[in-house]
């Protein structure tokens, strides 16, 4: 059934911004999950890129749609054809506001078990950061009023930083590896923050999407074996390429500026480092409210990969030429790095 945790869900889902970053990763658990899975598809042409990832979904059994989903009639429609249950938006920054046109679909439609909208971060109610993510922030924050409008039912995902180096200026720093030149250290590094690889964010978000226990509710995503300050990251990182580098500090100052310049994405890159690693935005509250719920609480019994495995992938991908082995300062590293970690229930 719909609302038992437990049972087989063939609910359908719609997936918008299934090419995107954020969005593989659900379109991905979604199949895993055997779920019928409709992915929406901006129409006109895709890069290769693109169009080799959405190759790859249809492969594994997904439908393409095609629209946009500011487009109301069309929304409706394939709402209404597909017998859509479920719809998951994971479009990207600058149109989080074309949500508020497929709320009103989803509205008219009036048979949608569960709409996630594009949240994918920190909880926006509670956190606050200076210009200009807090734009970004007050646009996310409107969909949610908006959706809390409607009476759709909603759940909001809070998977906090995604697992990687937190890199200061990208918008997908899990596409980059850890550097191996010099950290950058955000003002003393004992800010902690939670890192949660994207197949986790994909599996668990899908977890939620039928359960009667995250209905109307934000999902924290907050595993302890992955709560790291950026000191820790730093030496997990040196012990994986087995050699220490440079620190240099980044100031508050230093990312408020990068904020101040207003350049996009990459100031409101900075402005969330700050309000995580300066502000400490994911620890600074506790998730005892009557709409918080939190992933690992819920789902006991999985896993979640550590980012101690996270960098031993990041490490494989590293170009070995590229670490001069002369510098090399442990006995071996390879081993280190080879090594299997438990991961955290
Ligand atoms: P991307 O920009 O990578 O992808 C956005 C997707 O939405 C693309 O597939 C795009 O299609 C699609 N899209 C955009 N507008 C429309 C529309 N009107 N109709 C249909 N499809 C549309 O986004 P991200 O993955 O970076 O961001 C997704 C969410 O994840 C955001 O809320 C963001 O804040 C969050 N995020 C969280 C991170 C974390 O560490 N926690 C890191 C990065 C993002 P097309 O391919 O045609 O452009």
């Amino acid at each position: 059934s719909f609302v038992n945790p437990t049972a087989k869900s063939t609910c359908r889902v719609l997936i918008v911004g299934a090419t995107g970053f954020m969005g593989q990763f659900v379109a991905e658990a979604s199949l895993l999950t055997g779920r019928p899975t409709y992915l929406l598809v901006r129409p006109g042409s895709v890069s290769p890129s693109k169009a080799k990832s959405i190759k790859n979904l249809q492969d594994k059994g997904a439908i393409i749609l095609h629209g946009l989903i500011n487009d109301k009639e069309v929304m409706e429609k394939i709402l209404k054809e597909h017998e859509i249950d479920v719809v998951i938006s994971a479009v990207g920054g600058a149109k989080i506001l074309d949500q508020l046109t497929l709320i009103e679909a989803m509205k008219t439609s009036g048979t949608i078990k569960r709409f996630l909208p594009s949240e994918f971060g920190h909880d926006v109610d509670r956190a606050d950061p200076v210009e200009p993510g807090r734009a970004m922030y007050i646009e996310k924050r409107r969909v949610r009023r908006s959706i809390e409008a409607s009476g759709i039912p909603y759940t909001y995902i809070c998977c906090n930083s995604i697992a990687s180096w937190p890199y200061y200026d990208n918008t997908h720093p899990s596409e980059v590896v850890p550097p191996l030149d010099q950290f950058q250290i955000y003002g003393d590094g004992t800010v902690k923050a939670y890192f949660v690889a994207g197949t986790d964010i994909g599996k668990f978000t899908m977890k939620t999407v039928d359960d009667i226990r995250t209905l109307n509710k934000c999902v924290h995503f907050r595993p302890t074996c992955n709560l790291y300050n950026i000191n820790e990251l730093g030496s997990l990182w040196e012990k994986k390429i087995g050699k220490t580098l440079p620190r240099v500090t980044v100031t508050e100052n230093d990312l408020l500026a990068a904020a101040a310049e207003n350049r996009i994405p990459q100031s409101i890159v900075a402005s969330f480092t700050h309000d995580i690693f300066i502000k400490g935005c994911q620890i600074n509250f506790q998730i005892d409210g009557p709409q918080d719920v939190e992933v690992s609480i819920l789902y006991p019994d999985e896993t979640f990969i550590t980012l101690d495995e996270c960098f031993n992938d990041f490490l494989v991908k590293v170009d070995r030429k590229s670490i001069s082995t002369d510098e090399i300062t442990t006995t071996s590293p390879m081993a280190e790095s080879m090594a299997i970690t438990a991961t955290c229930a």
